[in-house]
């Protein structure tokens, strides 16, 4: 086998490969929403075969091997199709020789949905900016405005595909950060049905409230999400609510790499079954933890750990003998747990002034939850001054979800919601500006009923005149997935091979 023809996955993607099974794999979206364009499909296609060359990872294909999991070179370009089916719907990419990751639009949105074997957030917000640059340039827009964007003619450093858990990990042990066991939101399943609500909210209200308080954004959402689950729970609370924030490493290990790098911290709260907790008591304790948790010490044992743990002959034996099975039910186990939601806060994204100019906002979907036995997934991700924190549910129960933006509403922040769920769009031309009297929310103009409460909407006294809703197709098609035909490479391959002639192991 040719050097470049596979490579090693890295020390999470190991993780996530073994949870993987025919019909699914652990994915996300990270979309760009176009203020006023809708996606050009030709032009999106041309863009994608201009970045690959600059993102080789993104050619690869997640292999099982008899013992180990491993990405081989694929002989097509990742696809470039219309988007049908719900945001990240579980499905098992990588399939027919094709690369783990789509590219997707509808009206005005772009979407990437990728496998997370490939990387972290970190990396995939500067994948999305690239094909989101390389579309504009080929709509007309000056290459010249797009300083600190990576495009597909640039050399990328070979440090951008290491593993940095290989280059940090040690052989010392340290003590992991122990984790008490976790509340567990309720798992009601719905066949096929999963929801992404988001809430958009404006920095400018939110980061004042946060100073009040001495809190970081990521720590006064993680109270605010505490609170909600506490007061929305079916019966008291007597275990720990932990809220998992995946945390970046390259804070403390510098690394340009955009393969998986996080670790992930507790911000967490344990109500001993009072259901009268005020958010100031969650506050008081939660406030720091974070700090506390995130050490250069802690996070080189989590580094350890799962070195080691990967490359232990343990670990070998309970792939190989286990497969899918052991490792489904060590995830499942560690996520049930160690968890009662994961909240992964991608921060405020820069981006050269003639994106922002036209870009309405950035989505990060967290993919269906149920790949860990949970209920949902939390996100956020903030551009041009708005945070958008969306709530990907694999449950109909949106409850917390509701609460929660029900809190930060009752802070007169002013919170806009939208949703994926097919129930409630009236029509795609509506233009009333409309809120939820119940949850005191903003909702999308479209929207027949609220989706967070299901209430009829009343006209908002004032136009949201810098967001228009993000639709989604309606209704969703049914996953099927259609084998594709192998063909060879369309871009320059020599090109490709030139920049990729590092050695894989
Ligand atoms: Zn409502």
């Amino acid at each position: 086998m040719k050097k470049y023809e596979w490579m090693k996955n890295d020390t999470a993607a190991i993780m996530f490969s073994a949870i993987e099974g025919s019909k699914k794999s652990r994915l996300f979206r990270l979309s760009a929403v176009f203020k006023n364009e809708e996606i050009d499909p030709e032009r999106l296609k041309k863009a994608v075969e201009n970045i690959i060359p600059r993102y080789p990872l993104l050619m690869y294909r997640d292999v099982k091997g008899y013992y180990w999991a491993y990405l081989e070179k694929c002989d097509v370009l990742p696809a470039v199709l219309p988007e049908e089916n719900r945001p990240a719907e579980l499905r098992r990419l990588g399939r027919d020789g094709a690369p783990e990751i789509v590219f997707l639009y509808y009206k005005r949105r772009l979407s990437i949905e990728a496998n997370h074997i490939y990387g972290d957030g970190t990396g995939f917000v500067e994948i999305l900016k690239s094909v989101v640059a390389e579309y504009m340039v080929l709509g007309g827009a000056d290459k010249a405005d797009f300083e600190g964007v990576r495009f597909g003619d640039e050399k990328g450093s070979e440090e951008e595909l290491e593993n940095a858990f290989r280059r940090y990990a040690t052989k010392e042990k340290l003590p992991k950060v122990k984790r008490e066991e976790s509340y567990v939101l309720p798992k009601d399943y719905v066949k096929d049905y999963q929801n992404y609500i988001c809430g958009i909210l404006p920095f400018s209200e939110l980061k004042p409230l946060c100073k009040e308080r001495d809190l970081t954004v990521t720590e006064f959402i993680a109270s605010v999400m505490i609170l909600a689950i506490i007061r929305t729970a079916r019966e008291p609370i007597n275990k720990t609510i932990i809220i998992d924030i995946p945390v970046n490493l390259r804070q403390f290990f510098p690394s340009e790499s955009i393969r998986n790098f996080t670790s992930p911290m507790p911000i967490h709260f344990n109500p001993h079954g009072r259901t009268d907790v005020t958010h100031e008591e969650i506050i008081e304790a939660i406030r720091g933890q974070l700090k506390k948790y995130n050490t250069k010490e802690n996070q080189q044992a989590f580094i350890n750990h799962s070195f080691a743990m990967t490359q232990s002959l343990a670990a070998q034996l309970i792939l190989s003998i286990f497969k899918q099975w052991g490792m489904n039910a060590i995830q499942k186990k560690t996520h049930n747990n160690e968890m009662t939601v994961v909240f992964t806060n991608m921060g405020n994204i820069k981006m050269p002034q003639v994106m922002s100019d036209a870009i309405e906002r950035f989505e990060l979907v967290g993919g269906d939850a149920r790949v860990y036995d949970m209920s949902v997934f939390t996100s956020a991700i903030s551009v041009n001054g708005y945070m958008h924190i969306g709530f990907n549910y694999s449950t109909k129960d949106v409850s917390f979800c509701r609460e929660f933006f029900r809190i930060l509403a009752s802070y007169d922040i002013s919170v806009r919601v939208e949703s994926s769920d097919e129930n409630g769009i009236e029509a795609a031309t509506a233009a009333e500006p409309k809120m939820c009297s119940e949850c005191g929310v903003r909702i999308g103009e479209e929207y027949s009923k609220c989706p967070l409460c299901g209430s009829v909407p009343v006209k908002a006294e004032t136009a949201d005149t810098y967001f228009k809703t993000a639709l989604y197709p309606q209704p969703y098609k049914p996953y099927k997935h259609v084998p594709r035909k192998k063909k060879n490479n369309i871009y320059d391959i020599d090109r490709f091979h030139a920049w990729f002639n590092m050695d894989p192991s």
